[in-house]
């Protein structure tokens, strides 16, 4: 197991930026919803390189990007499904 960003909700909200959306090298690991105005991270595409964590703190001036542990995710984790679906 290993580290994996993690947002902050109720800070990341209060400003929604989308800035780290953006500046995630692995496509489609940082969406954003609508429904809670937060990003939020897909964690099985997360590579731990903390970029986003960096253009939170020091870009956004937000710090909403923590690195956690994957087991200590609170409110679990999202997992994103991709390709094909056999039934
Ligand atoms: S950079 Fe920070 S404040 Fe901006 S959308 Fe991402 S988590 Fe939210
Ligand atoms: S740690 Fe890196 S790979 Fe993971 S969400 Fe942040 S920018 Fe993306």
């Amino acid at each position: 197991m290993y580290y994996v960003a993690h947002v902050d909700k109720n800070i990341c909200s209060q400003t929604s930026c989308h800035l780290c959306t953006t500046f995630c090298p692995e496509t489609n690991c940082i969406n954003y919803s609508e429904q809670d105005k937060s990003a939020y991270i897909s964690v099985d595409r997360c590579k731990s390189c903390e970029i986003c964590v960096y253009i939170c703190r020091e870009v956004a001036k937000n710090n909403a990007i923590q690195m956690k542990w994957i087991n200590d995710l609170e409110d679990g984790f999202m997992i994103k499904k991709s390709g094909l679906v056999l039934r």
